[in-house]
């Protein structure tokens, strides 16, 4: 069976109208959905703790902030827009003991509300509304009148008003513009875990640094392996997105089309393979979450390590060094 996906007509602006809407968190999602919500013409109200650059973005962008509990327990809809890792605890201390029944619970990514982290009172019902992208595209997509695609998934047992309710709100973000997928709270978090883990972050990063490392070490220069194996990338994976595995075969030359079919399965192999089963099967059985969960409570050292560590690899280095002579690359830096 296809997706079911909903687009504007789909969605009624109206089921909003006399709401209250929280936005705790005014980071990457909080600031873009918290102004598309208004400039859609909702009612917003922002929870967000005093002291960081965000409580000053949401005055200056006109909102009051509020202390979390707060803004929680002024409004119908409740949105969890924190980082994953300290949702957890903010919720038990703040904001559970804030929501009243026929409040809706919402977020952003399904990761604490699967695994149990955040668990909704009686009466109070959960709700996804996932952007496919970050937050600064979610507002400047909305600006220029489109709007990035989103998954939607009601919790257990929560109402079809629920989901009439979250497409209202995915039309509020500019969502059904670009198309509403649904889903259920166990796809959505598995998928997106394992995306990021095997492909997106993972699995790209391993090997654009084993490639680097290889040719370095054969004796090449590294500014040379810095081009071929990361810079290159971007060119490759824009293909992909406008036309996907063929559209990119069809653009490289044929020389590297045959170097693709015979030699990626050897990079990509039974071996490969065997180990993303494992990883999906840590996903789905709450091992990576625990892992991750643990992490944080123990003050995330061995995330600290790993940070640290690859922030120093030779190939950012001289990234850094050949990026910052690329003036139209709009080259970033992390402290
Ligand atoms: P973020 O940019 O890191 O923003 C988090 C916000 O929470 C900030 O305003 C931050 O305020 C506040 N905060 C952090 N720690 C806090 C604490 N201990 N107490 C109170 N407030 C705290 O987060 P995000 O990336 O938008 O992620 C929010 C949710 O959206 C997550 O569930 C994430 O998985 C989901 N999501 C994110 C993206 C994305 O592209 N970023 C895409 C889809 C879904 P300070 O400035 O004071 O630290
Ligand atoms: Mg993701």
């Amino acid at each position: 069976m296809p997706a079911k996906i909903y687009y504007d007509n789909d969605a009624d602006l109206s089921l909003l109208k006399d709401k209250t809407i929280a936005i705790l968190g005014y980071g990457s999602q909080g600031h873009a959905q918290a102004q598309n919500l208004r400039d859609s013409g909702c009612n917003v109200i922002v929870g967000q703790r005093k002291g960081g650059r965000n409580y000053d973005l949401a005055i200056e962008h006109g909102f009051k902030p509020l202390p979390l509990e707060d803004a929680a327990s002024q409004a119908d809809l409740v949105n969890i827009l924190l980082p994953d890792e300290v949702q957890g605890d903010l919720y038990r201390e703040f904001i559970r003991p804030n929501l009243k029944p026929g409040d809706i619970l919402m977020c952003s990514h399904g990761f604490n509300i699967h695994f149990g982290q955040v668990t909704p009172p009686e009466g109070v019902d959960t709700l996804l509304v996932a952007p496919k992208g970050p937050g600064h595209l979610v507002r400047s997509e909305y600006v220029k009148g489109g709007g990035v695609p989103c998954l939607i998934a009601i919790g257990a047992g929560a109402s079809q008003e629920t989901l009439r309710m979250g497409l209202a709100y995915a039309k509020g973000i500019g969502g059904t513009r670009g198309g509403v997928m649904e889903t259920n709270f166990a796809e959505e978090t598995e998928t997106d875990l394992f995306g990021e883990q095997v492909v997106l972050c993972g699995g790209v990063s391993e090997l654009v640094k084993a490639a680097f490392e290889t040719l370095v070490e054969a004796g090449y220069q590294p500014e040379m392996a810095y081009f071929e194996c990361l810079h290159e990338l971007k060119l490759i994976v824009d293909l992909f997105y406008q036309g996907g595995l063929s559209y990119m075969r069809y653009s490289v030359s044929n020389t590297a089309e045959f170097g693709d079919y015979t030699r990626g399965p050897r990079i990509i192999n039974d071996q490969t393979r065997a180990e993303m089963k494992k990883i999906l099967n840590e996903i789905q059985t709450g091992q990576f979450a625990r892992e991750w969960i643990l992490e944080n409570k123990a003050g995330a050292p061995a995330f600290k390590a790993m940070r640290r560590r690859d922030r120093n690899l030779q190939i950012e280095d001289v990234g850094r060094r050949l990026r910052s002579l690329m003036s139209w690359i709009d080259a970033k830096e992390v402290e």
